[in-house]
Parts: C-alpha cells; sequence; structure tokens
C-alpha cells in the first residue's frame, strides 16, 4: 500500500460517505483566523464538529460506559477501512481538522502508548511520504485513549512544520555524524526536534529521550506527550512535545475568560481547535502564549530534562 492507494482511498469514502463528504466541504468555509507571537503564526480554526473531542470525557468510569469507534465491530456503516501491514487499518476522520485526515487505529483494542508502537510510526513516515504522522499521548489529547491509533494529514498545514534547525530560538543538544537532537528556547513553549537519516539511529536518539522523560514523570511518560513525524529531504524528522496538563485552567473557567481548547498534536503544532465560537471569538496571542505555557513541561523541568540528557554522553 502507497500513498496514491491511500488517496484512491479518501476519494471512494468521500463518495460513499454522505456526512463525511459533507463535513469535509463545510471544512473549506469553516472560520479560521491568524494570530502572531513572538513573530510565529498560529491558526485558530472555529470547528463545531470536534465538540465531542474538544470535550472528550477521559476518566476510566467514562470510558467503560461507551462503545470504542475505533474498534472494527464498532465503525460506521459507511466506514471502510485500508489495512497496512497487518498491523494498523486507515480510517477516513468523518469529523476532520484538515483537508485530508486519516485515524490510524491498532487492529486490536490495545491502549494508548507509543514506544511498542515506534517503529511503525516511523514506517509509517517512510512509506507515505506526502503525509504527517501523529501520536496523542493518552492524557494529552487523545480522546479515545483506550485504543492505540496514529492520526494523519498531508504536510506543511501546520505552522510547527516551518521551525527547523536554522530557526533564531532552536538550539542543538545532541549531533553525531546523521543524528540531531534540537530544543526549543522559548519559555513558554517547550519542544524537541529529532532528526535522522536512518531508522535504527531515530530509535536511538528517540530511545535516550525516553529514558530521561520516563525519569521526570515517573513512568507514565507515554499518557504525556504529543509526537508530530513526517519524511522531509530524506530524513526522518519528529517534534515532541512533552506536556505537564491536558487542558489549560481557561477550559474549567465559568468566567468570560472560558476556552474550551484541549490541546492534542494538532494545537501544539500551531493550529487551536475551538469547538464553539465564543472560545474562538476570544482567542488571541496572550492566549496562545498562556495556553502553551500551561500545558507544555515547562521552563525548569525541561532545563532539568537537557541537563540530564547531556550527562548519557
Ligand atoms: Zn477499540
Amino acid at each position: 500500500m502507497n500513498s496514491s492507494d491511500l488517496f484512491e482511498f479518501f476519494k471512494q469514502q468521500l463518495k460513499t460517505w454522505e456526512i463525511a463528504d459533507k463535513n469535509y466541504k463545510a471544512l473549506e468555509n469553516q472560520n479560521e483566523k491568524t494570530v502572531i507571537l513572538d513573530e510565529y503564526e498560529y491558526k485558530i480554526q472555529y470547528n463545531p464538529n470536534r465538540v465531542f473531542s474538544t470535550k472528550a470525557k477521559i476518566d476510566k468510569k467514562s470510558i467503560e460506559s461507551r462503545k470504542c469507534f475505533l474498534c472494527n465491530s464498532n465503525l460506521f456503516k459507511e466506514q471502510d477501512s485500508v489495512n497496512y501491514k497487518s498491523k494498523f487499518d486507515f480510517l477516513l476522520n468523518p469529523y476532520p481538522i484538515m483537508p485530508m485526515h486519516f485515524t490510524i487505529p491498532n487492529m486490536k483494542h490495545v491502549d494508548q502508548q507509543i514506544s511498542p508502537y515506534f517503529t511503525d510510526f516511523l514506517d509509517l513516515i517512510v512509506d507515505f511520504p506526502e503525509m504527517l504522522f501523529m501520536y496523542n499521548g493518552a492524557k494529552c489529547g487523545a480522546s479515545l485513549p483506550d485504543h492505540m491509533h496514529f492520526q494523519a494529514i498531508k504536510q506543511n498545514l501546520l505552522p510547527i512544520e516551518r521551525i527547523n534547525a536554522d530557526d533564531k530560538n532552536i538550539k542543538c543538544i545532541y549531533a553525531k555524524s546523521k543524528e540531531f537532537i534540537y530544543v526549543s528556547t522559548l519559555e513558554y513553549r517547550s519542544f524537541l526536534i529529532l532528526e535522522s537519516d536512518n531508522k535504527l539511529g531515530m530509535k536511538y536518539i528517540y530511545d535516550k529521550i525516553i529514558n530521561q522523560f520516563s525519569d521526570l514523570y515517573y513512568g507514565d511518560y507515554q499518557d504525556k506527550i504529543n509526537l508530530i513525524g513526517k519524511f522531509i529531504n530524506n530524513k526522518y524528522r519528529i517534534y515532541i512535545f512533552p506536556r505537564s496538563a491536558h487542558r489549560p485552567y481557561q477550559y474549567y473557567s465559568k468566567n468570560d475568560n472560558s476556552i474550551i481548547i484541549s490541546p492534542g498534536c494538532i494545537d501544539m503544532g500551531g493550529v487551536f481547535i475551538c469547538s464553539d465560537f465564543d472560545s474562538f471569538n476570544r482567542m488571541n496571542s496572550s492566549y496562545v502564549k498562556s495556553i502553551l505555557s500551561q500545558v507544555s513541561m515547562g521552563e525548569k523541568k525541561f532545563q532539568k530534562f537537557i541537563d540530564n540528557f547531556k550527562k548519557q554522553f
């Protein structure tokens, strides 16, 4: 299976699935605005179809009392799938954020976790070089944390993709012949960029990073990271966002500073999704900064991570 099979699958699904087709067409006229913070662009998207995701309840009781919509037996009747390596299925996301939006669940109902599937993530990245793949940890954006899944959209739709090694707020903390690790130096936005031209090298630096997160997060790091990965200039590039909170305080506020946002990969990548119009209206550069600083790992902890990481070498 390759990219053209995937694009054909997308077309076929829109032909046979009326609601999905309607939602993809509606997305073309979605309200969107741009906010600039420290010279970086962020998009704010008003998308009422995403309310199930922004307000998803992910406590144990809520999960147990609902059906899992990623299990094959519970799919919409119009929903087809394309299989990938007898392990994952590509599904069309009927409530899209982006013009081509796939959910890629594991064939089995297993918990959301990245490490056992990290090499699958790398395979997806290299097998579909036009696409960008995402993993949301169970406590930072996954609406269905009980069923392992990735998501995919086309490349170059997220503002973060324009941030690379040359950026003035990026510094290198590791460079070997073919492997590089960079970190963001903006105090409100902790993230890393991993680059390598080969799978083994990428796995090596990922493991080194993860070891440190595991210590800092007392083990449950897999629930508290977002990953965005793609293939570019014949290299793997992965953005990792270590998180401290699932949602900002504005999410729980009843005042007129309420902002209903549950940041996952797409938001951390610079496109904030608001399912209600008031939140969309209120969003501005101060809220972007406030939200990022609350849900990101935080400057002190991130610096501790960098110091500990460097001690390994
Ligand atoms: Zn399931």
